[in-house]
């Protein structure tokens, strides 16, 4: 098999993953987005993932990603590059010149830089979401949950930034299910005071089908669609 038929074969099997579970919830699978997560893959998967019809694009390096998406110059309008990895604030700037959606905003002084940057850089608001730890553990990023409000209060106020909702990994010492248990009840008191807070980034290779069940409207997907990942990728 080529590669291109490879990641066909990939894709209609996370499609039909993803109608499954979107029909033993009673959900419309159009409610739920496909992230693919290119980290350590070539340009040359995303632009191939692309021509099947993929139009979200996730990295978790600022400098991988910079340097994937200056090669990918001819991806189609509506193509969006989302940010999922830990950022620090000097890359701020940088992730603003390529970034659609950062998805791990987890501290005021990050979103600071943020819409700092990309008031400097001109460009109009960044699509935000927080990322936040569903165990409290800030070890893999992400704000607690009973600091959830307050920096989604602070993510609103500012011109620079737009308040699109939240993403969570579920942590590895709980059931899956559990976890996005928890993080649908914050995610649901959140939206009454951020209607527009709709997105539920929850979901990667191995529990797609749990955070489905719990409301998630965006499935961040790396290793069922382009295969395992060969470098290390912390
Ligand atoms: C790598 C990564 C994913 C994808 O994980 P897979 O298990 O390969 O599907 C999802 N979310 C984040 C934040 C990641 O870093």
């Amino acid at each position: 098999m080529n590669r291109r038929e490879e990641l066909r074969a990939n894709l209609d099997e996370v499609r039909a993953r993803i109608a499954a579970a979107c029909a033993k919830a009673d959900r419309d699978p159009a409610e739920v987005t496909l992230l693919a997560v290119t980290k350590t893959f070539p340009a040359a998967d995303v632009a191939l993932l692309s021509e099947l019809g993929l139009r979200e694009f996730a990295e978790n390096k600022d400098q991988e990603a910079a340097r994937k998406t200056a090669e990918l110059t001819d991806l189609p309008e509506g193509t969006r590059w989302h940010m999922v990895g830990r950022l620090q604030r000097n890359k701020a700037k940088s992730v603003v010149g390529w970034a659609d959606q950062v998805d791990s905003v987890d501290s005021a002084r990050l979103a600071d830089a943020l819409a700092g940057a990309a008031a400097k850089a001109g460009r109009g608001p960044v699509d935000v979401l927080i990322q936040v730890s569903i165990d409290g553990d800030p070890a893999r990023g992400g704000c607690p949950l009973d600091e959830l409000p307050a920096l989604a209060d602070h993510v609103a106020r500012s011109g620079e930034l737009a308040l699109r909702g939240v993403m969570a990994v579920a942590p590895r010492q709980m059931y899956p299910g559990e976890a996005f248990a928890l993080l649908n009840r914050a995610v649901t008191r959140l939206r009454d005071d951020h209607p527009a807070a709709t997105v539920l980034s929850a979901g990667m290779s191995g529990d797609l089908e749990d955070a489905i069940a719990w409301g998630s409207t965006c499935v961040r997907v790396g290793t069922a669609l382009l295969g395992e990942r060969r470098l290390a990728s912390p």
